[in-house]
């Protein structure tokens, strides 16, 4: 059975169990909450205090806090008085790792608190045991008697709890039996919830969180899978990706992940963690659960919202939704097989097109000596709509141009046609190389299609759905593909009408980010209007600065692509949240490291604020600077550390020495075509 969500044709919430966190109703249909963690020192009180407000003002529903030891845990009633003192009374929620000690001060305050099962009861030595199944039985006894006081308290004074598990942070004890994948993060979760559930106590809220939105998507799905199939009913969902990073590709990774869960009807609760301070976090989260509201007001709660024309036949998924494997697909020209997907950068609103206006897809020419410089984010084609280029383009690049268009181009190598339905299948002149048809999937047409280009080797389908499900209808027709045999490649094709930045953001990385974490898609086409993009607000702080609408695009695509690890164009930072915990300036650090790196294609750095949870948290990377004493960075290669305490004056400069030392150092450079 491939059961994850409820339905796979419409929008319907899965049912999970109703949890009270203090006054705060969770699960059952109730509204996704959001939430956001504090970053200050939980010693300081009235920091602590004052920055809670700020979240609360910004619509925190709940705030965490960390509480690394038990001095952080006790003071977590001198925060929780001054919060009341001052009229706020929005549920509070101990973070722990490592010490159950203040976790069982903390659950006799707060109105939640989080676990993380990979590290509650053990320190992670990263050692390989070969457990034999007493062994490993015994192990399960150990946790039930050191966790089992937690939840007796937790039962005792009302409190809820989350068991939040980290891809980046599972035990020795899972990762020798199950290696980091999915079901190890799941089984880390069930063992703690047998546990509970022995002991009568429901009030327990899920996280499977992950830096790579893959993996967190898939594990999320196989712990609904898992519980529905070991105890008949799900608990509530806390959705987020970890160490996300900060401004756009922060939002982009969020959006990914959380985006491509919500669509589904999974999701009780989320958080967005971004390298920003936590108010930030808020609009990202409601403009993320804004999108399902109308969906959910149009059903009644749990009910479908109506049915889009229903692609997927009853035969069950032709994929494995728990497992990545992209979806196969004949390759024609530098599209589709094993090409990376392609980038379109939609020229549909240009009156005309010039050289200068291709330098924000990627391409800079020199007039001097007629030359194109080619940067890692270029796109591969243009859509132009009606109009033709009056210039010489550079050799990688591929121009769209309506099919009526196409007919008077003179250089048919260069142009492509883009056929609607009813001009494909009446029979009209066509590329003998490569044809586009633009399908509404929306749309009777969509299917009628099917036995025209079932053997048509030439034909790309770049898909799109005027449904509000649009996503979900998509990938139904490319399910549906799948189904009939029909290999054709696909370009996944995402209008906006949003009006920010962040909207818009979150519109494309949900809708193409959540077809190609499903393998569906051998390129993407990202379109919104001109107009919008000058008249966004913006949120965050860190955006870098953009030439114009056509590079927001263009840099939204790529970096969807890097997110779903699809096509990598462009170096890959792990940056963690920052929290009490932290010891030096996340944010001006993970810039200060951004400016010097971000053109090291491919290498994963993490920068983690302190050395308890950084290393585990830090997941792939390649490279991690961490945190480690004040004014101290330790700097890691994989797991390994390599120079220790380092000074942070000089700790950037030590990095780049770092990546220079293992080959991972170019020094910036660009390459050139005519
Ligand atoms: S890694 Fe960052 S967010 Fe996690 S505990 Fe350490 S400082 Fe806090």
């Amino acid at each position: 059975m491939q059961f994850y969500c409820e339905s796979l044709t419409g929008y319907k919430r899965l049912k999970t169990r109703e949890v009270k966190i203090g006054d705060l109703l969770l699960g059952n249909f109730h509204p996704i909450r959001v939430q956001t963690m504090t970053t200050t020192d939980t010693m300081d009180t009235i920091a602590t205090v004052e920055q809670s407000i700020r979240c609360i003002e910004a619509g925190s529903e709940l705030v965490r806090i960390t509480a690394p030891s038990k001095k952080e845990a006790e003071n977590l009633l001198a925060i929780k008085n001054e919060l009341r003192r001052r009229g706020y009374t929005t549920p509070l929620v101990a973070d722990i790792h490592f010490t159950p000690n203040a976790a069982e001060i903390a659950a006799r305050i707060v109105e939640k608190v989080r676990v993380n099962p990979g590290n509650y009861v053990d320190k992670k030595k990263f050692e390989q045991i070969d457990y034999t199944d007493a062994e490993y039985a015994d192990e399960i006894e150990r946790i039930r008697e050191r966790f089992t006081p937690l939840v007796k308290i937790c039962k005792e004074y009302g409190t809820a709890m989350r068991i939040g598990t980290n891809h980046g942070s599972l035990s020795d004890r899972i990762m020798s039996r199950y290696g980091d994948t999915p079901m190890g993060m799941v089984e880390s979760a069930m063992e703690f919830m047998r546990i509970a559930r022995n002991e009568n106590y429901h009030n327990i809220v899920l996280s499977m969180k992950a830096s790579n939105p893959l993996v967190m998507v898939q594990a999320y799905r196989l712990l609904v899978h898992t519980m529905m199939n070991e105890f008949e009913e799900c608990y509530p969902l806390h959705l987020g990706v970890t160490e996300a990073g900060d401004g756009e590709d922060g939002r982009i990774k969020s959006a990914i992940g959380i985006g491509s869960l919500l669509e589904d009807g999974l999701g009780d609760t989320i958080r967005v963690s971004l390298t920003e301070d936590p108010e930030f976090e808020i609009p990202v989260c409601k403009d993320l659960v804004r999108r399902y509201e109308d969906r959910s007001q149009r059903s009644e709660a749990g009910s479908q919202t109506s049915d889009f024309i229903p692609h997927t036949s009853d035969i069950g998924l032709p994929y494995n939704p728990f497992e990545y494997k992209r979806r196969e697909t004949h390759e024609i020209s530098n599209i589709g097989g094993k090409h990376v997907p392609v980038v379109i950068a939609d020229f549909m609103e240009s009156k005309a097109i010039t050289t200068d206006n291709l330098q924000s897809v990627g391409y800079t020419y020199d007039e001097v000596t007629d030359k194109w410089t080619i940067g890692d984010g270029a796109a591969d084609y243009l859509y132009v709509h009606k109009k033709l280029i009056d210039f010489a383009l550079p050799g990688t690049l591929k121009v769209i141009c309506d099919y009526s268009v196409w007919l008077q181009a003179a250089d048919k190598a260069k142009y492509y046609p883009l056929y609607t339905p009813a001009e494909y299948l009446q029979q009209n002149e066509r590329s003998p190389l490569l044809n586009f048809i633009a399908v509404d999937t929306n749309k009777p047409a969509a299917m009628e299609l099917l036995p025209a280009i079932r053997n048509d080797r030439s034909i790309v389908l770049c898909i799109y759905s005027s449904h509000a499900n649009a996503m979900v209808s998509v990938r139904s027709y490319i399910t549906e593909l799948m189904n009939q045999g029909i290999a054709c490649p696909v370009i996944v094709a995402v209008e906006s009408h949003d009006t920010t930045i962040d909207e818009q953001l979150i519109h494309f990385s949900t809708e193409a980010g959540a077809l190609l974490l499903e393998g569906m898609g051998d390129g993407i086409w990202l379109i919104n209007s001109e107009t919008m993009i000058k008249n966004s607000k913006v949120s965050g702080r860190t955006y870098l600065p953009m030439k114009d609408n056509r590079q927001f695009v263009n840099n939204t695509s790529f970096s969807i692509l890097q997110a779903t690890r699809t096509r990598i164009s462009k170096t890959e930072y792990i940056s963690c949240p920052s929290c009490g915990r932290t010891l030096f300036d996340l944010q001006e650090t993970t810039a200060k490291i951004r400016s010097v790196t971000n053109h090291l294609k491919g290498v994963k750095i993490a920068i983690m604020g302190c050395i308890v949870n950084g290393p585990g948290e830090m997941a792939d990377a390649d490279f991690g600077y961490v945190g480690s004493g004040p004014g101290k960075i330790t700097l890691y290669k994989g797991k390994e550390i390599i120079k220790r305490n380092v000074d942070s004056a000089i700790a950037v400069e030590e990095l780049i020495n770092l990546l220079k030392e293992h080959d991972a150092w170019v020094e910036k450079e660009v390459y050139e075509s005519h």
